[in-house]
């Protein structure tokens, strides 16, 4: 049996409505999933959020915030998306993505970049902070012994 991401097109085919062959509404005969495939996967209950959380990564990676969009900019393409016609899978036409309107949507990213800017800001002092905490062995597997040791 296969498991693991790389089965992950099964699954979608299985269980998400118009992506198997034949599945698709516009009478082409195919289905709606992506033919090519991906060296690796974000997943996210909203898409959208899965993109901001890469472009933070790309934040802290290049160390340059405007990488990662605004607040503001969110919400203004939100609105012109909505203005222009941009129906949302709820088949909304107030400004939102997928059934979040823009103060969801806004918060996310603006938490996004409070996170990516404190990483930048503070990542030098992550081995002061954390270096201690990898030598004990956080992150191995099964951890390292500790002994119970008392201070006094
Ligand atoms: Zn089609």
């Amino acid at each position: 049996m296969k498991s693991g991401m790389g089965t992950i097109g099964m699954h979608i085919r299985q269980y998400v409505p118009f992506t198997g062959p034949g599945e698709c509404i516009c009478g082409c005969k195919g289905g709606t999933l992506a033919a090519s495939g991906a060296d690796h996967i974000i997943t996210a209950t909203c898409s959208d959020w899965g993109c901001y959380g890469l472009m933070a990564a790309l934040a802290y990676l290049k160390r340059d915030m405007e990488i990662l969009h605004r607040e503001e900019m969110e919400a203004e393409v939100m609105r012109v998306a909505s203005r222009s016609g941009l129906i949302d899978m709820t088949g909304s036409l107030l400004p939102g993505i997928d059934g979040f309107n823009t103060r969801m949507n806004t918060g996310i990213v603006s938490l996004m970049r409070q996170c990516t800017a404190y990483a930048v800001r503070y990542s030098h002092n992550s081995d002061q902070w954390f270096g201690p905490v990898l030598g004990k062995g956080f992150f191995q597997k099964g951890g390292k012994e500790v002994e119970n040791q008392s201070c006094g």
